[in-house]
């Protein structure tokens, strides 16, 4: 159901008048994680400063260690809704267990499927039968035909709101968090007919390599970028050493814009 053999046309998916997937790429971005209505609300401002429309924010964060921070849960979800109803923004946030992803729908624009969960086939399943769009991310090892195929799980079930996303993968590489597979984005495009984006801040895992590698996910015809912004990254509650702040995300944005990969 996946693949372009059975339907040619790219699968545009619009929320709220955002169009995923449609003539012009876009960002998707926000904090790694929800930490409260405050620091959302700061990057929510900057985004309709910067006619932005797409907001990310993690309230159940799968994290390495159990002892780090694992998300405000039901609140965060509670505090993207306000935030998504205040600023009209589309909001993108990650569920783990089928169970939630009910209650999330109600919350949330768009359910993201993360990298560890991108083979939990109850969760694809769960997915499936929701009538909301998902964002579904390459897993940490996952081969080109997993990640197709861990798609085709979701629309199996009957749904068809599916967009992938590109977040490097593991390799012997130590110089970055992971590898960024930037040949998955025209390989993705050509076999299957879903929205494409590469987050940039998980597959390198540093500021400095944010900019180059947006400008190459675009430029191989990805249909945007993930990238994470957080008003004060020095406190970040998870991935604080990747997140640009506001000014430097400003800046980020202004130098995609400037390269004219990027239209705003
Ligand atoms: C995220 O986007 O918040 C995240 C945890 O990413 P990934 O699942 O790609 O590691
Ligand atoms: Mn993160």
């Amino acid at each position: 159901l996946v693949s372009r053999k059975k339907k040619a046309e790219d699968t545009v998916i619009t929320v709220k008048g955002v169009e995923f997937g449609g003539a012009s790429p876009i960002l998707i971005a926000g904090p790694c994680s929800v930490e409260s209505y405050e620091q959302v609300r700061a990057v929510a401002e900057n985004h309709v400063k910067r006619g932005l429309r797409t907001l990310r924010g993690g309230a159940y964060k799968p994290r390495t260690s159990p002892y780090d921070f694992q998300g405000l849960g039901e609140e965060g979800l509670k505090i993207l809704k306000r935030i998504g109803d205040e600023y009209n923004l589309v909001t993108i946030s990650e569920i783990v267990t089928p169970a939630d992803l009910e209650l999330a729908a109600q919350y949330i624009d768009v359910i993201q499927i993360g990298a560890r969960n991108m083979q939990n086939f109850e969760l694809l399943k769960a997915a499936g039968r929701l009538n909301h769009p998902v964002l579904l991310k390459r897993g940490l090892s996952a081969t080109i035909e997993e990640f197709i195929y861990a798609a085709e799980y979701i629309l199996s079930e009957g749904n068809s709101q599916v967009m992938l996303c590109e977040r490097g993968i593991r390799t012997y590489e130590k110089a970055t968090r992971n590898t960024l597979d930037i040949s998955a984005v025209p390989l993705l495009k050509q076999e299957t007919h879903l929205p494409v984006f590469v987050d940039v801040t998980h597959s390198t895992g540093r500021r400095d390599l944010l900019l180059p590698t947006a400008k190459a996910g675009i430029a191989v015809g990805s249909d945007g970028i993930m990238v994470e912004v957080h008003p004060d990254p020095d406190v970040a509650l998870s991935d604080a050493k990747q997140q640009l702040n506001i000014p430097d995300f400003n800046r980020f944005v202004d130098e995609l814009i400037a390269s004219g990969l990027y239209k705003g």
